[in-house]
């Protein structure tokens, strides 16, 4: 895991100082935007935020205010601010401001699969469906080539599938950890856990 101080110099370079958030001047904290899954570059999942932004993003209900600018900076083409938009206005959904802006959002959706990935099924989740991804948070949809990272005992069907296999045209199932999918023309259903999207 790498520092999230480390990262301040290349946020730095993309937003030339100001506040990701709210615009202000001499910003330079660093507000991770998790989950930073393997491969991915840490400072696109980080956005530079200052000392205020920071304070409220710990605690959005109580810094509504501090937060109006995500009015403007929602609209960011930067994805990691996005995300933290998406997830802040959603803690904000209280404010008629904030819940109107995020139902006007658009997201790509491997960016709301993002957004949506630390959002939680606790109080207050309005039961928003959750993506399906693999083992390494890349999302999955019908029809997927996935392989399996890991040898898989298939109960009941006396086999072993190996790691490294490739299942072709997988299905995604109401359970977004599981799929269902075929391998030595069995129907099986697997954990996206133990799988990474074929390319
Ligand atoms: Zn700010």
């Amino acid at each position: 895991m790498t520092n999230p101080s480390d990262l301040l110099p290349d946020l730095l370079t993309r937003a030339g100082s100001a506040c990701e958030l709210c615009a202000a001047q001499d910003a330079a904290q660093v507000y991770v935007v998790g989950p930073v899954p393997a491969g991915v570059a840490a400072a696109d999942r980080a956005i530079l935020v200052c000392e205020a932004c920071q304070e409220a993003a710990a605690d959005p209900a109580a810094h509504a205010a501090q937060l109006r600018g995500l009015q403007q900076s929602a609209w960011s083409e930067v994805p990691a601010v996005q995300v933290a938009a998406y997830r802040l206005l959603h803690a904000l959904s209280g404010e008629t401001w904030a819940a109107d802006l995020r139902e006007q959002l658009y997201l790509d959706d491997e960016t709301l699969a993002w957004a949506q990935a630390e959002l939680g099924t606790g109080a207050g989740s309005e039961g928003v469906a959750r993506a399906t991804v693999d083992s390494n948070g890349t999302v999955l949809v019908d029809g997927d080539s996935v392989t399996l990272i890991k040898d898989l005992d298939v109960k009941g069907a006396g086999f072993t599938a190996k790691r490294g296999t490739l299942v072709k045209n997988i299905r995604l199932t109401d359970d977004p950890e599981l799929i269902d999918a075929r391998v030595n023309k069995i129907a099986i259903v697997l954990k996206t856990c133990f799988l990474k999207k074929a390319t």
